[in-house]
């Protein structure tokens, strides 16, 4: 079948690498090149274990405060509040115990078999080097911060997610440089992490390239349709092009094109910033999540990656890179020995929606488009697990993964 995947992110390259394998011909559809967006600059976490939603119980209580600190982990600007108000409560709804247990279980579904979905694209890609199973350490203060967080570690725990408690003594033989600042860890022994998410996405771009992909380097705007059927994708110059079935993986623009398909998706950004200390003179060997801190901090080819912080501002607000600059105060907090004489700092849009679940499946009412957007924090830990299971459905065939939790039609039509 020849096929448009709109969006050359990580979700839409991994996706299209499934499809390829199944003999499909497909068609980028993307105004930019491969990793351009949020698929550039994300911590590169590849973790089976981050199946918790953004909103947990409790979460509500803390809105006041959000809205009161510009600077805080999590925020939305004051102009945009009202617009990002009815999305709020919805999110807000999805956090009691029941849900966050719902929505845990259906991620970690789609994010236990990471690796599996990754390797024979990357062996494919010869870019198995660009992935490593290092193992994820969450760090505290100390056990009784770690307390805090207990439901849900051991929420994952009861999912299957391997976690072991790591003393002080432990975690300094681990990680050196943690040393002072940190007395107790959770590892994650399975977790793993790209080295560049950018050049990751790259490398599977570029083989799907190798193995016959086209890309059309212009802005997706519409659909042409016969018979309940998508004929053709229309382009922002007026073109048309004609396809035999369509994925639209646009990341945190998705949600328009889905609208021209009959589908109501409530799709927020919640933007999120990087600093990258190039000069970083650590030997960590360990994506680190510092969970009081609220940051990860993952070594990468080009430097120590910081990275979090969740705003609400919309998809054409300027980035406030004042933002990175906390991120960057917390991780010398973390490391007071961390040179952080050349950095670089970068905002991206993690597409969201309010349950913290991907939009994974057919268009409602539509026999030949498929959707796969909406990855949230998850997208680089998703994205090949969502290929495969596109690819399954192109097929006709009854995905591994239950994808019942993320179906486009639960939001309506
Ligand atoms: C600070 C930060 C840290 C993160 N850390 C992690 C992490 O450690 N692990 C993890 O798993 N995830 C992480 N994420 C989330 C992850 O980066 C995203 O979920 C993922 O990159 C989304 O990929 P995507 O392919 O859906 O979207 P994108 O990478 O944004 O790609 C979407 C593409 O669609 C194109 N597009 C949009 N509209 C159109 C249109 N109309 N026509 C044609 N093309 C269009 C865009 O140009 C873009 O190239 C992080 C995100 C941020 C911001």
């Amino acid at each position: 079948m020849r096929i448009a995947v709109i969006g050359n992110g990580i979700v839409g390259t991994a996706t299209a690498a499934w499809l390829q394998r199944e003999g499909h011909y497909v068609t980028f559809i993307d105004p930019l090149g491969p990793a351009e967006a949020t698929s550039f600059g994300n911590a590169g976490s590849l973790s089976p274990s981050a199946c918790l939603p953004v909103g947990m119980p409790g979460m509500w209580k803390k809105v006041p405060t959000w809205l009161l600190d510009p600077l805080g982990p999590l925020t939305v600007r004051w102009w945009y509040a009202p617009v990002v108000a009815p999305w709020l409560m919805r999110f807000l709804r999805h956090s009691t115990r029941d849900e966050v247990i719902r929505i845990a279980t259906a991620l970690r579904n789609l994010l236990g078999p990471i690796f599996d979905c990754y390797e024979p694209l990357l062996q494919r890609a010869g870019a198995m080097g660009l992935m490593t199973r290092s193992g994820c350490l969450y760090v505290y203060s100390g056990q009784d911060a770690a307390k805090q967080w207990s439901w849900g570690m051991n929420l994952r725990r009861s999912l299957g997610v391997d976690l072991r408690d790591v003393s002080e003594d432990e975690l300094v033989t681990l990680e050196p440089d943690l040393k002072g600042r940190f007395r107790f860890g959770i590892l994650a022994p399975e977790n793993g992490s790209t080295v560049d998410p950018a050049a990751f996405t790259r490398a599977l771009y570029a083989q799907c390239e190798r193995d016959g992909a086209q890309a059309v380097r212009r802005r997706a705007t519409g659909f042409q349709t016969a018979g309940g059927l998508v004929t053709g994708v229309t382009l922002e110059d007026g073109e048309t092009l004609d396809c035999e079935g369509v994925v639209l993986a646009g990341g945190a623009w998705s949600a328009q094109l889905a609208s021209h398909l009959g589908a109501r998706i409530p799709l927020e950004t919640q933007r999120g910033y990087h600093v990258t200390v190039e000069s970083s003179n650590l030997s960590l060997r360990h994506t680190v999540m510092a969970v009081e801190h609220n940051i990860m901090a993952n070594p990468m080819q080009m430097g120590l990656r910081i990275a979090g912080s969740v705003e609400f501002a919309g998809l054409n607000a300027e980035p406030d890179y004042r933002r990175a600059d906390v991120l960057l105060t917390r991780a010398q907090d973390m490391f007071p020995h961390l040179d952080t004489s050349r950095t670089t700092k970068w905002m991206g849009h993690r597409p969201c929606l309010p349950d913290s679940l991907p939009v994974i499946g057919r268009a409602p009412g539509v026999d030949n488009a498929w959707f796969a957007f909406g990855h949230g924090h998850v997208g680089m830990c998703g994205a090949a697990t969502t290929g495969r299971e596109i690819a399954a459905l192109v097929a006709g065939r009854r995905p591994e993964v239950d994808l019942t939790a993320f179906s486009p039609r639960r939001f309506g039509r």
